[in-house]
């Protein structure tokens, strides 16, 4: 017993000194990304080297439900984001239907900033598990009313429409009442005092990547908004990786995560000049069942290349890679649940937890 006693304490006192070291998480997820999906880019990359392949550390996560061996995004997102598993469709929310903490939350209690940057609207499941409690991921007009009341710093994404829904013409009022200036495009963000909270709504629902550096660029204008002395967690997700991979369209999926990788590099880039901060990239589930085959017998047609295939128009629920960049890529290590994924972000982040 004083064994395993000591065990503890030493593995408290591990996490009270990593705590100090990581001040600020930078967390990226691609909706729907799995291990295939990295490779495809290796490959299409002719296997020079990617951002996935400079991660200083990697684990790997499983990702089913509370409820259902193949997760969806608002199950996942909430184990993610709070450290709990729950069953699908529910948000920020358990099973019986308590509420529980996200990382937003424990950042806020640190005295930290916080922000989430997406390429889908705001409300969609993997942000909305971001600071959203509510069992059925489909209320958006309710996760738009929890997204006005939350205390994020910076959102930046898709979602006009639905505040429109609420709030006909008074949108701006709406957001300025509860401290957020509106910004409809990136460059008005960026006209905006860094001091300000914003909620920029590029696009009614979701915002159309067409390689225009739209997600890079937003995760470098949020960096600017929330670098800070008491640091900040920011949650960027490459969100249409997913609707391309229930669509088995490969070559639109690279398109996308051509669009992720830039953003990886915004993020990686930051965290290498500095010794405080973590980047976490990992998905929330795999979409499509993607594999990747030369033909239907070994070796055969290696001349020829290869043949992107997939299995289901829904998710999968294989495991998935977890890459770690920066202070404090050590901690994470080894095969874990997603629900432990999302603890461990707690953890690094809280002084005294
Ligand atoms: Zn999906």
């Amino acid at each position: 017993m004083r064994r395993i006693i000591v065990a503890l304490i030493a593995l408290v006192a591990t996490f009270s000194a990593s705590a100090q070291e990581v001040k600020n998480i930078i967390f990226l997820i691609g909706d729907g990304m799995g291990l295939a999906s990295a490779t495809m880019m290796q490959l299409e990359n002719n296997y020079e080297e990617t951002i996935f392949d400079r991660a200083e550390n990697i684990a790997l996560q499983k990702t089913y439900s509370a409820d259902n061996r193949v997760t969806d995004s608002a199950a996942s997102g909430t184990a993610l984001a709070t450290g709990y598993k729950t069953n699908n469709t529910y948000l920020g929310v358990l099973a019986d239907g308590t509420a529980v903490e996200s990382l937003m939350d424990v950042a806020k209690c640190e005295g930290k900033r916080t922000g989430v940057v997406v390429t889908t609207y705001l409300q969609h499941a993997t942000p909305a598990a971001f600071y959203a409690h509510v069992a059925s991921r489909h209320e958006y007009l309710v996760i738009s009313e929890q997204l006005l009341n939350s205390s994020l710093d910076v959102a930046i994404g898709g979602g006009l429409a639905f505040f429109e829904e609420l709030y006909g013409d008074a949108v701006a009022e709406r957001l300025a009442a509860q401290g957020f200036a509106l910004a409809e495009t990136l460059d008005e963000v960026q006209n905006i005092s860094a001091d300000s909270r914003v909620m920029a709504l590029v696009a009614d629902k979701e915002v159309e990547v067409r390689n225009d550096g739209y997600l890079a660029d937003a995760t470098r204008e949020a960096l600017r908004r929330l670098d800070s002395e008491e640091g900040f967690v920011l949650m960027v997700e490459g969100s249409i990786i997913d609707g391309m991979g229930h669509a088995n369209d490969a070559q639109a999926q690279q398109r996308e995560m051509r669009s992720f990788m830039e953003a990886m590099e915004v993020a990686v880039e930051y965290a290498s000049q500095r010794d405080d901060t973590l980047v976490v990239v990992t998905g929330d589930h795999e979409t499509g069942g993607l594999s990747i085959v030369s033909c239907d017998a070994d070796f055969c047609l290696s001349e020829q290349g290869v043949e992107y295939r997939w299995t289901t128009n829904g998710h999968s629920g294989t495991m998935l890679p977890i890459y770690l960049y920066g202070a404090g890529a050590e901690h994470i290590n080894g095969v874990m649940e997603n629900a432990e994924l999302g603890a461990a972000l707690h953890k690094l982040i809280s002084s005294n937890r």
